[in-house]
């Protein structure tokens, strides 16, 4: 039976922790490889995939500003930690047979091409999972934002925040046992209730160019197909 996805093309926001499985920090290449197996099947169903990954399994800003470090340099150091993530990404996709290619926010020829939003459509449309690496390429942002920058720029359907929970809780459900999970919440609901969805400038974005935001839990078996599908028992459809 064929199925029918509610999207045909989507950006994955990845948090680089999901690239560190249990290990402390950097890569553990079982989680690696099972991140890109768990792309892999919408790829080869048809959906179009762009990814933002972020950094910390290596660096965030914050860590160098909380050690003394100037922030502006702190903050380069993530984005090209982001870099490291996209190649690290990019060549697990090349190992299961799924051509992908890095588009950096900073010049960093020959390891990545720099970001050209007609190739990168270009790429999406052959089928290739196109990987944005650098950030937005400027400091004081987050890979959240880099997600729905790029999302807009490239006319995703969605931006598809993977996290460890299967939606947007009224509260912490991992403190909370009460806590409520929402199937949709308009973006003025969710800034209303003070529910953490993104950091605020990726929110704004998203909420002021209508782009729909879907949190989900990653590793839930099938999940990424279920929320392709529009089922919002896999994860929260923000809009
Ligand atoms: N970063 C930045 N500008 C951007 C994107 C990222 O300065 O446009 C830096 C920032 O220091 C951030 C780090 O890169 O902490 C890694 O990104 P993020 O914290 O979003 O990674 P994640 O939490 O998703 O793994």
């Amino acid at each position: 039976m064929e199925t029918t996805y509610k999207y045909s093309r989507v950006l994955i926001k990845l948090s680089g922790e999901t690239l560190k499985g249990a290990q402390e920090h950097g890569y553990d290449s079982e989680a690696v490889r099972a991140v890109v197996e768990r792309i892999k099947q919408v790829v080869y169903a048809g959906v179009e995939v762009a990814l933002v990954v972020g950094a910390g399994n290596i660096w965030r800003g914050v860590m160098g500003k909380a050690g003394g470090m100037d922030r502006v340099n702190a903050d380069y150091m993530g984005m090209l930690a982001t870099v490291m993530n996209a190649m690290c990404l990019k060549d697990f996709f090349t190992a299961v047979g799924i051509s992908a290619e890095v588009q950096s926010a900073i010049a960093m020829e020959p390891l990545a091409k720099r970001f050209n939003r007609a190739e990168a459509v270009k790429a999406l449309e052959s089928g290739k999972v196109v990987i944005f690496a650098g950030g937005t390429g400027s400091p004081f942002f987050t890979t959240d934002t880099t997600a729905a920058l790029r999302a807009l720029e490239t006319d995703c359907e969605a931006v598809l925040k993977a996290t460890k929970v299967n939606g947007v809780y009224s509260s912490d459900p991992f403190k909370n046992p009460d806590a409520v999970r929402f199937d949709t919440l308009s973006f003025d609901e969710a800034l209303a209730r003070q529910l953490a969805v993104m950091d605020s400038t990726a929110f704004s974005l998203c909420r002021d160019n209508d782009l729909a935001v879907i949190v989900f839990d990653f590793f839930e078996p099938d999940s990424l197909e279920k929320v392709l599908r529009g089922d919002l028992s896999a994860g929260t459809l923000i809009n």
